[in-house]
């Protein structure tokens, strides 16, 4: 089966001097632009209760870069948009939630630092990204390259793509001294390996992902061994500015060390996070688990009304694993991925089919606390928690989807 898939590539940029000044001054004149759109729009609401369209700020754009063609006309006409597109976003968030009854926070005026980067639309407006060839395990891939950006030149970019494809669109990504460019590009080349099955899964602390699929196979997908590495180096470098003296020399240095660390190990997940996503998103026509339920594992940690305070020590450690490996994350990422290629995203739910305490055999309920890692029953089944809790699901999604009869007979 022949897919489009749509996958991000990230490059560490290495500018030189001068255009990391002058990289500092788009990303500045980007943050002006967020900032005047934003007042904008407030002014707008408070003195006619009109709200402005993004179509609006779009218009108003080409009458400011008439006006001050010095200092805006630098920069790449659709990359301004990119911009207020992204207002338009947070805007539509706030809406919704208000909507919804929640009191979200405004979307609020940006520093420099808080000014995550600027992207551009379409390839070749403003930027021009030229990849290099590689090999990786003997098979030809994408290894560095260069980036062209209106008003900055060339910078050189190192990255690894397994599969390279057709360039889209691309952000520049501002963190911490660093820039990063995340690229979208599209392969066409993909095939559905399992043919459209359908997987559920169900994650956990021992394994991020356990994956059952409906030709009978399962598969645990472990968390990478530098997950937990990188919550020990994270805790250590904590402690180190804990045990400075504030505001001292070096207790800004440990505060350093220790944001850096956290950055790195953030877009580390983040990687990882998109490529198991796409991997599955390739395989599968169905795609179902729990739905994300996080919140309410983590409240009941504090025991239930029956049970108060039980286990709420270990309760809680296990919940904070669970929260660390950011299945939310990587459920968002795989939920667009399958439905990007044609395919279904279903989440179960939970409180009424209860997949951890239900037999996947014979569907009786079989009670277990959250630390018991074996499923047992007396029907004589008996696997691993977290495959076990998977199987319920996808008898569920089958059941849902193609209307299976569920045997009660063991
Ligand atoms: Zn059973």
């Amino acid at each position: 089966m022949q897919l489009m898939d749509r996958r991000k590539i990230t490059y560490k940029l290495f500018p030189t001097a001068a255009q990391i000044v002058q990289l500092g001054n788009l990303l500045r004149l980007h943050k002006d632009l967020w900032n005047a759109a934003l007042q904008e729009r407030i002014d707008a609401w408070r003195k006619v209760s009109k709200s402005i369209s993004y179509e609006d700020q779009c218009a108003s754009l080409t009458q400011i870069r008439g006006e001050l063609p010095d200092d805006w006309a630098i920069m790449n006409c659709s990359s301004q948009q990119v911009t207020l597109r992204r207002l338009n976003k947070a805007f539509q968030g706030f809406f919704r939630r208000v909507a919804r009854g929640q009191s979200p926070g405004f979307p609020r005026y940006k520093s420099i630092q808080r000014m995550p980067g600027f992207g551009y639309k379409s390839h070749g407006d403003g930027w021009r990204f030229t990849p290099a060839m590689g090999q990786r395990k003997g098979k030809e891939c994408w290894k560095h390259g260069t980036l062209r950006l209106q008003g900055v030149g060339h910078i050189k970019a190192r990255g690894m793509a397994r599969q390279g494809g057709t360039i889209k669109s691309c952000e520049v990504l501002h963190d911490r001294g660093e820039w990063h460019l995340s690229l979208t590009v599209e392969c066409t080349d993909i095939q559905r390996e399992g043919g459209g099955m359908a997987v559920a899964a169900d994650w956990g602390v021992n394994t991020l992902l356990s994956l059952v699929k409906s030709d009978g196979t399962t598969e645990p997908i472990p968390n990478p061994r530098w997950f937990k590495e990188g919550q020990a180096r994270q805790l250590e470098l904590d402690r180190a500015v804990s045990r400075k003296k504030r505001r001292s020399k070096g207790w800004r240095r440990a505060k350093r060390a220790s944001a850096n660390f956290k950055a790195k190990s953030a877009r580390r997940r983040l990687d990882h996070h998109h490529k198991l996503s796409a991997r599955i998103a390739g395989e599968v026509a169905i795609f179902a688990t729990e739905d994300l339920t996080i919140k309410n594992m983590t409240a009941s940690a504090a025991g239930t009304l029956d049970e108060p305070g039980k286990n709420v020590a270990q309760k809680s450690g296990l919940n904070r694993e669970i929260l660390d490996t950011a299945p939310a994350l990587l459920m968002q990422l795989i939920a667009y991925k399958v439905e990007e290629t044609g395919g279904q995203f279903i989440e179960a739910p939970t409180r009424k089919l209860k997949p951890s305490q239900r037999c996947p055999a014979c569907w009786a309920i079989k009670k277990k606390s959250l630390s018991q890692r074996t499923h047992r029953c007396a029907c004589g089944c008996e696997m691993d928690r977290d495959m076990a809790a998977a199987q319920v699901v996808l008898r569920w999604a089958m059941q849902e989807q193609f209307g299976q009869e569920l045997s009660k007979a063991a």
